[in-house]
């Protein structure tokens, strides 16, 4: 173990990692963090695997100029970017790349620039023009955006999240949570209101056998009739979570469909989800490739075939419902083509599946 090069460096992206993941600005196995350790390589989190469950041999040695990497663990699919900010900034010597939520919200307004403030001081936060994640073509628009903002350390990968970058980790985290609040401030600007996020929790269920049992004990009958006909027309959902958070509530009172404005929204819930004007339409709402089942003016259920898809689809539902009411109330946004969108949903099912596969082993 001690053997292990680079020991001191992958124990602190692992610090760091738990660090953001403690302040909210990592979650589960979202974004990816990185560190250079010489002219040419950095070390980098892996792809796929939890913050809580990292250990050094698992953080992985890349290679700037080709991206080959040591050992059998594969590097974050978001490697290219990292090595082309590398590449751009020699100052810098350490990345933190996020899907925080206010951050990647803003980023899907369609602006090439956000401007906002940070302790009374002025704050610009270019956004890198929009490319599906893990492309070149990504790693492209993100090296020209570095390139013409040279002295700014943090961007926003549209429609995606964030880059930070810094001198070392202090540098890049402090850059991550700057333009979290300031983006928070900015979006208060846009919505004319705070949004808060996360999951606000009202009736969920789980399939044990050919039983449905509810976490709370007198939901109402209107409510069980939902579970039955998910569980029904759903035969891979064993879990529903129904999210009653204040931007899904105010989604499911006043919008009648939702488009992918996030990468995550594409990949983990699907490509258009309708939102019933009357519960009777509910039932035909609930699709095999759309993981969020709406109801009118109640929020939505989330489901999923595990409790841990169930929880990440109601979060990342959460953050899709503050982008759209962002761009409602902005008057125009960047949603992502439906091409694009399948890609990812496809992609995105195909290498989960597998992954589950190996899991099963
Ligand atoms: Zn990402």
């Amino acid at each position: 173990m001690n053997d292990i090069a680079y020991l001191e460096d992958r124990k602190h992206i692992i610090r760091i990692s738990r660090d953001l993941h403690e302040i909210g600005l990592l979650v589960r196995t979202w974004g990816n963090i990185s560190s250079r350790v010489d002219d040419n390589h950095f070390l980098i989190t892996p792809s796929g695997i939890r913050y809580e469950d990292l250990t050094p041999e698992m953080i992985v040695l890349v290679n700037i100029d080709d991206l080959s990497y040591e050992g059998n663990i594969k590097p974050s699919s978001e490697s290219k970017v990292h090595a082309v900010a590398y590449k751009e900034r020699p100052d810098c010597n350490f990345i933190v790349h996020t899907h925080q939520v206010f951050a990647s919200c803003a980023g899907t307004l369609g602006l090439k620039k956000i401007f906002s403030y940070f302790d009374d001081e002025d704050m610009t936060i270019p956004v890198a023009a929009y490319a599906l994640p893990g492309t070149q073509k990504l790693a492209d628009n993100v090296a020209r955006c570095l390139k013409k903002f040279r002295d700014i350390n943090g961007i926003i990968m549209a429609n995606h999240g964030t880059l930070c970058l810094g001198i070392n980790s202090n540098e890049a985290v402090y850059e991550a949570e700057r333009m979290e609040s300031a983006c928070n401030d900015f979006l208060i600007d846009v919505c004319k209101m705070d949004m808060t996020h996360g999951v606000e929790v009202g009736y969920n269920s789980h399939r044990e056998g050919n039983n449905i049992v509810y976490d709370i004990k007198d939901t109402p009958e209107r409510v069980k009739l939902i579970h039955k006909q998910i569980y029904s027309k759903r035969p891979d959902v064993n879990y529903i979570i129904h999210n009653k958070s204040e931007a899904a509530m105010m989604v499911s009172r006043r919008a009648n469909h939702m488009r992918p404005l996030l990468d995550d929204f594409a990949q983990l819930i699907g490509t258009e989800v309708k939102i019933p004007s009357n519960e009777d339409e509910i039932y035909h709402n609930i699709k095999k490739t759309v993981n969020v089942v709406f109801a009118p003016n109640d929020g939505a259920y989330c489901v999923g075939s595990t409790e841990d898809d169930a929880e990440a689809v109601a979060m990342v539902l959460d953050k899709g419902c503050i982008a759209y009411i962002a761009v409602m109330r902005n008057g125009e946004g960047h949603y992502i083509s439906k091409l694009e969108c399948i890609k990812m949903n496809r992609h995105y099912r195909k290498s989960y599946s597998k992954l589950a596969d190996i899991n099963k082993d």
